[in-house]
């Protein structure tokens, strides 16, 4: 995996260093020699992660952390502190200001490559997100998922720990900030209660257990159920190889014992709040998602999914030479149904309407509202004939039952114009099919309504072969708009 690196330290031989190290792994390389000059580049650049130094005169690495982290544009890079200093109080110092990660100087290689390929793999998953909330957002459907995520709620917590030290201490620590600490006898347990219950974050203690914890990482990583579930391991001060083999199953962060409270209790929070993020982002997305495709009245699809889904089935249709059908349902003399019963009578009738069309319909046939009280319905793979004979059947499925709507005790009479374009698939754009079946349907209108008819352009086309899915005779054929229903 290639990523792109800023490294920023005050003293040259430092940057060179490191950056000789990460060249030689084809890592591209920035570098800076103080913080504001880090801040610039970073903003500009955008690396996938920073190595920061912590002591530079003028802005320190703690300074240069948060600015980062505030700043909207360059807050979801993942900052690993570089440090001469090992004291358990300087950590939690960056850790409260947003640091990921920490690395001790002289920096050794494994635990190196092992940080920077984890966190670059844990920012690409969830700048997808990001990237997709972006669009959401742009598109008006959605808040952005940060606005209302507390940082500090407590989160429910699994722990396996058979070691007690680590056990209590965990136990404590965390309960006294308000998480709920569930404890695993084993590590069978561990995995069926993490795909069971819903946890905010897996806490595996490594080295001092009968059994595998990387075992346990490794199956957490490949079952869906916990395939997103934060993992924190918790591993002896002298196992940066099995560190590095964890950060590369895929555990989101880890604690170095002897295990100290306050560095427990800020990472086991920045993986809550960032799960919370995560979730709220996918819940967005999928929300989002469904809201800019869907009318909200009927269930139906928009006009914008109708656009995108017919560029698919036009080209699919095209490869194969087969006629692409779009039938225009109008509602008759929707406006006086309106001024006589209310619009509310109005909303309940476009609903049934809505359901009726969709259930008169094939699986792969597609009905969308297009706006008002019009529909269209595209069908793939029909031909003229077997388009109009779909149109009538609509037709009919609407006029023959009378529309009992909550408001009014007799059934309302309701019907509906049909305008039917069929093309070859790749022969005409949607734009051009809607405007040729809204001619047919301008002429079922004008004609008397509750009526079906053929857009003047199609008729004349050679019929495309065998009617796909109805067996109704073919409507006669005519160089005029030609009423087959009515
Ligand atoms: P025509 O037979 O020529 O189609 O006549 P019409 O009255 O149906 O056509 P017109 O375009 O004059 O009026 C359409 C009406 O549809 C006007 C508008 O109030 C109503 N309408 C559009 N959208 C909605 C909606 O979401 N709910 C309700 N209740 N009415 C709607
Ligand atoms: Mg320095
Ligand atoms: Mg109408």
């Amino acid at each position: 995996m290639s990523a792109r690196v800023l490294v920023v330290d005050d003293t040259p031989v430092n940057v060179k260093l490191l950056e000789a190290k990460l060249l030689v792994e084809y890592y591209e390389v920035l570098t800076a020699i103080d913080g504001p000059s880090a801040l610039v580049v970073a903003e500009d650049h955008i690396p996938d992660i920073i190595l920061l130094d912590v002591m530079m005169p003028g802005m320190d690495g703690y300074e240069v952390c948060s600015r980062l982290k505030s700043n909207p544009v360059t807050a979801h890079i993942p900052v690993v502190m570089v440090t001469a200093l090992n004291e358990v109080r300087d950590r939690v110092r960056g850790l409260e200001v947003g640091a990921d990660d920490f690395l001790t100087k002289p920096v050794n290689d494994v635990a190196l490559f092992a940080r920077i390929r984890s966190l670059v793999r844990l920012k690409r998953a969830s700048d997808e997100w990001r990237a997709r909330e972006a669009t959401a957002v742009e598109l008006g459907v959605t808040d952005a998922a940060q606005n209302g995520i507390d940082q500090n709620a407590p989160g429910s917590v699994l722990v396996v720990a058979e070691g007690m030290y680590d056990r209590d201490l965990v136990t404590e620590t965390l309960s006294f900030q308000g998480h709920a600490v569930e404890l695993a006898e084993n590590d069978e347990q561990a995995l069926s209660l993490a795909k069971e219950k819903d946890y905010d974050l897996v806490l595996i203690s490594d080295g001092n257990r009968d059994q595998d914890a990387l075992r346990l990482c490794s199956q957490m990583r490949s079952e869906p159920e916990t395939r997103h579930r934060p993992i924190l391991i918790m591993v002896a001060d002298n196992a940066d190889g099995r560190l590095a083999k964890a950060l590369e199953l895929g555990v989101n962060d880890y604690l170095v014992r002897p295990i100290e409270r306050d560095e427990l209790i800020s990472r086991s929070r920045t993986q809550i709040s960032r799960r919370r993020y995560e979730e709220r982002l996918r819940e967005n997305y999928t929300f989002s998602v469904n809201a800019a495709v869907t009318d909200s009245l009927t269930g139906m699809y928009n006009r914008r999914y109708l656009e995108s889904h017919f560029e698919r089935i036009n080209a699919r249709m095209a490869e194969v030479g087969k006629p692409i059908s779009a039938l225009i349902l109008d509602i008759d003399h929707f406006k006086n149904v309106n001024d006589t019963h209310g619009h509310e009578a109005g909303d309940e009738i476009l609903q049934i309407v809505a359901k009726r069309i969709q259930s008169n319909l094939r699986g792969f046939d597609t009905a969308v509202r297009l706006g008002g009280e019009e529909f269209v319905v595209l069908l793939p793979d029909s031909s003229l004939a077997a388009a109009a004979a779909a149109a009538e059947r609509l037709c009919l499925s609407i006029s023959e039952t009378p529309i009992v709507v909550s408001s009014v005790d007799a059934g309302l009479d309701i019907t509906v114009s049909i305008g039917v374009a069929c093309f070859l698939a790749g022969e005409s754009g949607l734009e051009n099919m809607l405007r040729h079946a809204d001619a047919a349907l301008y002429e079922a209108k004008r004609t008397g309504r509750n009526k079906v008819m053929i857009a003047n352009a199609c008729t004349s086309l050679p019929d495309p072969g065998e009617p796909v899915h109805d067996t109704l005779p073919s409507p006669e054929r005519s160089t005029s708009p030609e009423r087959v229903a009515g």
